[in-house]
């Protein structure tokens, strides 16, 4: 998981909010991904506990 590095920016596209399925906090959505379709593949990542989670989302 070490090549998730979250940005600051980041923060200012917040549509999704996700709960972090461990430990319950905020976590941040870290990177954006096209894939094929349209489809586009987001990873929230929380930091308490450096638990990343991915998901594919319709655009
Ligand atoms: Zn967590």
């Amino acid at each position: 998981m070490q090549i998730l590095r979250p940005t600051p920016t980041c923060s200012r596209f917040s549509t999704i909010e996700l709960p972090c399925a461990k430990c319950g906090l905020q976590m941040r959505l870290v990177l954006i991904e096209p894939t094929t379709g349209r489809l586009e593949q987001r990873t929230y990542f929380c930091a308490a506990c450096e638990f990343g989670e991915s998901f594919l989302l319709a655009i």
